[in-house]
């Protein structure tokens, strides 16, 4: 089978989702190509923030919304409150099906059970079961296939800064979000408990290749068992988190999201940055003039985020006393949470 379009997307995470709905929105014929049968499952947290995604996305999707914020380091416990929700979680099945409504009504052909396996000048094969397959053609290709990009690697780009993130969740209710950035543990990375509705997640972040994946688990097992916490191993499931961002750009190939490595180096936060890059990358796309002030702020942050990560993985000693100092100035408000967070 063949079939033709004016813009491929490759994966419909929430970067490629928002790219498809707003070039269909403004009219542009797009094919949205997922491997997998169903949108939206992914290894992830669910938290997102209320610069960022909180006040966008409707209430009913939010899981639990929490004005309080607990942050451990090995010295001290500080509890950050304001009025509104600092961070709130949602099920990124929910999230993904509702964006996936959204799609498919704005006129996108949304593809699922389609796993884009090669890639040619201007055309892609798409597997779409066992000896099926078409071939489309494309004037754009959007890479939004994730931190592990075939569309990524297809441009020419490798990606060395990556980050590893570990996440479990568990049947049961909490009533904290807990925030754990122990250096002992975790070195420049952190753990956390996010309570969702009816389960909790729980899980570890670090910003590079110091504590590799199975040194990473044994260390989350060892420190949620200490928070009351008896994790089964195979309930862990692991995700990376590309943060090596190198531009949107290359000739008619674009990049949205963790393919274009927009995560937070420090936090591993991405869902904020798939967004407002698919959307800006939407808009470069056809050609409007909004799409530079869109990713000014996400690119600001994410250089932030990278200088820090820098900083503390210098060295451990060094990573321990920023920690400290970080959340005794959250403690004096002299220091604000969303230093922490991908939105301005
Ligand atoms: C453990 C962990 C916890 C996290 N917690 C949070 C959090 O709390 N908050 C937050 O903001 N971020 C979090 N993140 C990061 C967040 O999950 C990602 O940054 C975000 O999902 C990126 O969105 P995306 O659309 O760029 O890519 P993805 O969500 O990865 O979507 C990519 C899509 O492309 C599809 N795909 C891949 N290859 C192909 C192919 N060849 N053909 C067709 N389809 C393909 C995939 O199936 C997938 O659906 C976490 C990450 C990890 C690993």
């Amino acid at each position: 089978m063949q079939e033709k379009t004016e813009i491929l997307v490759v994966g419909a995470g929430p970067g490629g989702l928002a790219c498809a709905t707003h070039l269909a929105r403004h009219g542009a014929k797009v094919v949205l190509a997922e491997r997998r049968t169903t949108v939206g499952d992914k290894v992830c947290a669910g938290g997102i923030t209320w610069g960022g995604l909180i006040r966008l996305v409707p209430p009913d999707l939010i899981e639990r919304a929490f004005p309080e914020q607990h942050i451990f380091t090995r010295r001290q416990h500080v509890t950050l409150v304001e009025k509104n929700p600092i961070v709130a979680t949602v099920n990124r099945k929910r999230l993904g099906q509702w964006m996936a409504d959204e799609a498919r009504s704005m006129g996108v052909t949304l593809l699922t059970g389609a796993r884009v396996h090669s890639l040619s000048d201007g055309k892609a094969l798409i597997e779409t079961g066992p000896g099926r397959q078409i071939a489309v053609h494309f004037e754009h290709l959007v890479g939004a296939d994730g931190s592990n990009s075939l569309v990524r690697r297809f441009a020419g780009l490798q990606s060395t800064a990556m980050g590893i993130g570990l996440n479990c969740m568990l049947p049961h209710r909490a009533e904290r979000m807990e925030w754990h950035l122990r250096t002992d543990r975790f070195r420049y990375g952190y753990g956390w408990i996010f309570p969702h509705a009816e389960t909790i997640s729980i899980g570890a972040y670090i910003g590079g290749p110091v504590l590799p994946a199975p040194v990473l688990k044994q260390r989350l097992l060892a420190w949620s068992a200490d928070q009351g916490f008896e994790l089964d191993t195979g309930a862990i499931r692991a995700g990376r988190v590309n943060f090596d961002y190198q531009g949107v750009r290359f000739g008619r190939i674009w990049l949205v999201g963790d393919a274009a490595g927009l995560a937070s180096a420090v936090t591993g936060e991405g869902i904020y940055p798939a967004l407002v890059s698919g959307k800006a990358v939407a808009n470069m796309i056809l050609d409007s003039n909004n799409a530079v002030a869109e990713m000014a702020g996400i690119l600001k942050k994410h250089r932030r985020h990278q200088q820090l990560l820098h900083m503390a993985g210098r060295d451990p000693r060094l990573c321990a006393v920023l920690m400290d100092i970080m959340v005794l100035l959250f403690r004096w408000k002299l220091l604000d949470f969303r230093v922490l967070e991908m939105a301005e």
